[in-house]
């Protein structure tokens, strides 16, 4: 990757500290490598909430000289795919992370976590309850009374054998569960003897019909990472409450490694919604184009609307670690990519909505070039070429027949400078049949080259355009946010009803300088006053497409 990871934030956080007390002399983790994983649910695609726990995964391996590993958590038969695989993996690897040889599935573990939950039966640990899911939920008691199940004190050798039928196929889903015999009266009601395995009988996306029953994320999580030796077990809040249950299968199964869950807050961003069940419906009920839609919040998203890696890493560690739930604004994601793309982006002109710009007085075969600054912001940023002629294109709304007030652009009788090519004065406009102006006019001062005055007479306004000679025609799309209203995440809230109709805005045939023909997908560009811009996906030589990335004017509050 070439661009730099800055990182502003120098102080500690939570979890640092918490790791460099265990790897003192006499701590938990002394003399090991500090050894973390990173374990999505392959259900759907990464977003940009997931990449807080990335840059903490793997970012604490890295600050440590430990490693990280990459784990599908596919413990869950349900909605898995192989699609999914592959675009997580691609999606790390895009923001700069790498897993190295330690890709993992937890699904190949389900052997080992069947022996481990046979062992919590002969230990008495466990026991196979016939209450149904519903039975189960009605016998869970309150604060003040205990659960109930009349399976509890039933004999090890009879849940043995229920629980081997169980994995044979006896029985239909929902019959029976294997549950951890922990406490049925303990205030933290996932301790109320959990169920820790359910009958399920599914096809699973790498098992196939192997398994009919599967173990339940809070058993199956503390061994996944015991048997890859994880020391760190970073997550998002929502499982604090599930700690002593995660520790209390550490503690039981039969297997000796201690790895620690540590949680951090979840990301939250206004104006979008990061659950994938809520993307997905986005998805199926074509709201948008696709996971990779330029106005999702998932990574395909963000980087096929222009987004970089170094920007979406530098938001991460802008927002900081910490355990208080928080919801940023998306404006500092903007923000953070403006950063980066006025550092990076190539400048160049293009008209949106344009207008014909004819110089009168400029000859009608005569072409010039001028050589503009790729980048000015850098010392040796290059150069490219642009041409002028007699037909030009500007936007629609710099001329303005009868200016309003503190307007400085084209308007009969004012002078303004094309951009880097010459101080033009405007002489007029030429309309249709209905009144609509459909062309302007202009003279050119041929003392006025590279856009200089040299009698030192002041020039307001400064507009950009494009040589209709050579200039390409494109496609541009123009995004906004994708709901109108900031919390649409909100529980209970019908985030449909939240969308925002007029979240893209298609524009036909723009006008972009020549040299942008020979762009890449990837390459990110300034258009000069209209903001950032990319390539999409979809672009094609003699089709170009480009997406705004973001604009120019920046709403984050320092
Ligand atoms: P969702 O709730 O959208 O389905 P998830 O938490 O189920 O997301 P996983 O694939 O299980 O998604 O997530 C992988 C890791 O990413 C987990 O460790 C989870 O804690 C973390 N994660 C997911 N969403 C966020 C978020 N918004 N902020 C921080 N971490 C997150
Ligand atoms: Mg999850």
């Amino acid at each position: 990757m070439a661009e730099e990871i800055k990182n502003p934030i120098e102080a500690n956080n939570f979890i640092e500290d918490i790791i460099e007390e265990e790897l003192k002399e006499g701590g938990r983790c002394y003399g090991k490598k500090v050894h973390t994983r990173f374990p999505p649910e392959p259900n759907g695609y990464l977003h940009i909430g997931h990449v807080k726990a990335l840059c903490i995964d793997f970012g604490m391996a890295e600050k440590y000289k430990g490693i990280c590993n990459l784990r599908m958590d596919d413990t869950n038969p349900a909605k898995e795919d192989d699609e999914f695989v592959r675009a997580i993996q691609d999606d790390i690897h895009w923001l700069g992370f790498d897993w190295d040889d330690r890709f993992y599935y937890a699904s190949d573990y389900f052997e080992k976590m069947y022996e481990l939950a046979v062992g919590l039966i002969k230990k008495g640990l466990a026991y196979v309850c016939e209450l149904t899911p519903e039975q189960v939920r009605e016998n869970r008691g309150d604060l003040t009374h205990p659960a109930v199940s009349p399976y509890r004190d039933r004999p090890m050798e009879e849940s043995l054998d229920l629980f081997a039928r169980m994995r044979a196929g006896e029985f239909e889903d929902g019959k029976m569960t294997l549950r951890a015999k922990i406490d049925l009266a303990s205030g933290n009601f996932n301790m109320r003897d959990p169920v820790i395995y359910r009958i399920h009988h599914a096809e699973h996306h790498r098992q196939g019909n192997k398994w009919c029953i599967y173990p339940m994320y809070d058993f199956a999580h503390p061994i996944e990472d015991m048997l890859e030796d994880i020391t760190h077990s970073l997550c998002s809040l929502e499982f604090e409450d599930h700690r002593p249950l995660y520790n209390w299968v550490r503690d039981n199964v039969d297997y000796d490694t201690n790895p620690r869950q540590i949680e951090f807050a979840r990301l939250g961003i206004n104006y979008t919604v990061l659950s994938k069940r809520k993307l997905r419906q986005l998805v199926e009920e074509n709201y948008v184009a696709g996971w990779d839609d330029p106005r999702m919040p998932t990574l395909c998203g963000l980087r096929r609307r222009g987004y970089t890696p170094a920007s979406v890493r530098n938001f991460v560690d802008r927002i900081g670690v910490a355990k208080v739930p928080n919801t940023v604004e998306i404006a500092l994601l903007e923000h953070c990519l403006r950063e980066d793309l006025n550092e990076n982006a190539t400048r160049a002109m293009a008209v949106l909505r344009p207008i014909k710009l004819t110089i009168t007085n400029y000859p009608e075969d005569k072409t010039e070039t001028f050589e503009t600054d790729n980048n000015p912001t850098k010392e040796n940023g290059g150069t490219h070429t642009i041409t002028f002629s007699r037909n030009l294109y500007i936007e629609r709304d710099d001329f303005m027949e009868e200016p309003i007030k503190g307007y400085f652009r084209f308007f009969p009788g004012n002078e303004v400078r094309l951009k880097s090519a010459y101080v033009v004065r405007c002489t007029g406009c030429v309309k249709d049949d209905a009144g609509n102006v459909t062309e302007v006019l202009a003279e050119y001062d041929p003392e006025t080259r590279g856009g200089n005055t040299p009698d030192g007479r002041r020039v307001k306004g400064t507009v950009h355009w494009v040589d209709a000679n050579t200039a390409l025609d494109a496609e541009v799309r123009l995004y906004s946010s994708l709901f109108t209203d900031p919390d649409p995440d909100a529980s209970g809230k019908d985030f449909i009803a939240c969308l925002n109709p007029e979240s893209l805005e298609t524009l036909q045939n723009c006008k972009l300088e020549a040299f942008l023909g020979e762009s890449k997908l990837g390459d990110s560009f300034q258009f000069m006053r209209l903001g950032y811009f990319t390539q999409d996906v979809d672009s094609k030589p003699g089709n170009l497409i480009f997406n705004r990335s973001v604009s120019l004017k920046d709403s984050f509050k320092k």
